[in-house]
């Protein structure tokens, strides 16, 4: 499994997964669990939560998924906007370790920009280091000029969590490259265009009749998960309801796309040309 590195000098897995609507439907719990578990199994140890999604079930779930597995697991979650100023961030994280049954979390991301101010929240986050409640903070959604804007706050911002895939490269302009440059990893959501248009796309296609995994021909979905993945310091987090698509995913890390496929995804899905607002769902 490939690796991306932290400011502190930890590694984890360049593929990891979401559980955002996970948790939702009582008739795909069991899957979800299994799916989540057989990540794990696979190296997939980074696993995404926030304290949003289905308004804590998600988490709950998770905590359910890796209560056996805790110490295998890179838990990340994430505070609301609304709820981060430095006592809501005391107090949402705790809930959050609370529905995940678990005493810290390795990353805790504020989930966007809020009206709090950003050295607020920051102090929040420090306060949680300190308290041994988390390893690492982080942001998301956070575009160039919120990154800048936290330069004069503080470096311990260890990751940004975005939009990135082929349908949105806005990003390939300056955000990727300055988190590079700040040490800061780029986490990459919805990877697989959640699962719409991008993965019936003929180009994708194309390019997928090009390439076997271990386990067969090679799909759309592993291809988007290539293509994200084919660039350092990106993690990237697909969420995979089952076993079935955990497992292909698990295996798009086996596909090297090659100049040829470059292209045809370029000509498919152009790069940008100039600065685009950042893209968020
Ligand atoms: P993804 O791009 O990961 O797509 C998920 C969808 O793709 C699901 O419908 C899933 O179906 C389907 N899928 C998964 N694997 C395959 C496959 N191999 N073949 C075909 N379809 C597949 O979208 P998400 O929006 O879920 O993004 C991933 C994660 O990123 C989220 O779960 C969340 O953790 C995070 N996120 C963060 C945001 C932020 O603001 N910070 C915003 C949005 C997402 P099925 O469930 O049936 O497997």
């Amino acid at each position: 499994m490939r690796t991306v590195k932290l400011k502190n000098g930890r590694t984890v897995p360049a593929l990891g997964m979401g559980t955002w609507n996970i948790g939702d439907s009582g008739a795909r719990r069991a899957d979800e669990i299994a799916s989540l578990q057989a990540g794990i199994e696979a190296g997939m140890t980074v696993v995404d939560t926030a304290e949003m999604y289905g308004n804590g079930r998600s988490e709950t779930l998770v905590g359910e998924a890796i209560a056996d597995l805790r110490d295998d697991v890179y838990l990340v979650s994430k505070v609301t906007p609304s709820n981060a100023s430095y006592e809501g961030v005391q107090k949402h994280c705790r809930a959050s370790l609370k529905r995940l049954g678990t005493d810290r979390l390795d990353l805790y991301l504020l989930h966007w920009r809020s009206g709090v101010p950003l050295s607020e929240t920051v102090r929040g986050m420090e306060q949680l280091q300190v308290d041994g409640l988390i390893e690492d903070w982080g942001v998301s959604n956070f575009d160039v000029d919120d990154m800048d804007e936290l330069d004069g706050i503080s470096d311990g911002c260890v990751a940004n969590q975005v939009l990135y895939n082929l349908e949105h490269r806005g990003v390939e302009f300056d955000l990727l490259g300055e988190d590079r440059e700040r040490e800061v990893v780029t986490m990459a959501y919805s990877p697989l265009g959640q699962g719409g248009e991008l993965l019936t796309n003929p180009a994708m296609r194309e390019v997928a009749k090009r390439h076997e995994t271990s386990a067969g021909p090679a799909s759309a979905a592993q291809i988007a998960l290539a293509w994200v993945l084919r660039q350092e310091n990106i993690l990237a987090i697909p969420k995979a309801g089952s076993i079935k698509h955990l497992r292909e995913n698990a295996l798009a890390t086996e596909i090297e796309l090659s100049q040829d496929d470059l292209k045809t995804l370029d000509a498919a899905f152009p790069p940008p040309k100039r600065k685009m607002s950042l893209a968020m769902i």
